[in-house]
């Protein structure tokens, strides 16, 4: 793992902390003197030592089965990242690690169980710019342009009169910490198992998704009634019951560094 702070410890909140504060006075100064470019790379230092910190605590969170903190966290660093991205080089993008967390983000994201989201729907009155102060009309727009920066500074466009109408339940949100399921009725044993397989946050891993076949008596302890472990959304009994071998979701994962043989054992919920 390479980033531009290899000089400072991501896994002391403090030393962190205390970084983005000096970060921060040093991007107010150059503002301040009229040096755009130098606010803005330190705005882009900023965000890049939020995110590689952001997604190193989020990893822990999984690892403390803190699974609804580690979901909001890693949809942070997603947007994080994604003004970091349209607002920087290629080049500091990877070497920052921003690039790592991205795709990693979207690889612990597609482990978790969850896929129904709440959706707000709402009017807004009218928006202003976040540089500028200007509201912002049809034929009335201020020179910035939403999501650049500017001195230092993230454009952002900022509602106001804000009613809210009705909630929608989706399963593709476009912002997706408003998660709907109860955790306690949910199986987080995919994360669990990575987890206990990966000895840092930023380990290398690949998930493969397969489905595999079990013999009928393991699945002695499904009801009749009891969703299908086929994951076909039918009852048991009216789906794989009465066959031989039941064929469920399966996910291998390949780890970089080797898997830790201590704990490599099948995992089977049923
Ligand atoms: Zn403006
Ligand atoms: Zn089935």
């Amino acid at each position: 793992m390479t980033n531009s702070y290899s000089s400072i410890n991501i896994s002391n909140l403090s030393e962190v902390e205390s970084t983005l504060t000096a970060l921060n006075d040093a991007k107010k100064n150059a503002a301040e003197k009229g040096d755009e470019s130098r606010a803005n790379q330190i705005w882009r230092d900023i965000q890049a030592l939020k995110v590689v910190s952001t997604y190193f605590t989020t990893i822990n969170n999984i690892k403390e089965q803190k699974y609804r903190d580690a979901w909001c966290k890693l949809e942070q660093c997603e947007i994080t990242c994604k003004f970091l991205r349209e607002n920087s080089s290629e080049e500091f993008y990877k070497k920052s690690g921003a690039d790592f967390v991205e795709r990693y983000v979207r690889k612990w994201q597609s482990l978790y169980p969850y896929c129904m989201f709440i959706s707000p729907g709402m009017v807004v009155g009218y928006y202003t710019c976040s540089i500028c102060n200007h509201k912002i009309r049809p034929r009335s727009r201020c020179k910035h342009i939403k999501g650049r920066i500017y001195n230092g500074e993230l454009c952002t466009h900022q509602a106001h009169d804000i009613e809210f109408k009705e909630v929608s339940i989706v399963t593709n949100p476009v912002q997706k910490f408003s998660v709907i399921h109860d955790d306690e009725t949910l199986d987080f044993s995919v994360l669990e198992y990575l987890c206990s397989h990966i000895s840092s946050p930023f380990d290398e891993w690949e998930a493969h998704w397969t489905t595999k076949k079990f013999p009928r008596d393991r699945f002695n302890s499904v009801l009749k009634d009891h969703k299908c472990p086929c994951q076909s959304g039918n009852s048991f009994g009216k789906c794989c019951k009465d066959k031989v071998e039941i064929e469920i979701p399966h996910v291998d994962f390949e780890l970089k560094n080797g898997l830790n043989k201590n704990v490599e054992a099948e995992r089977f919920p049923y």
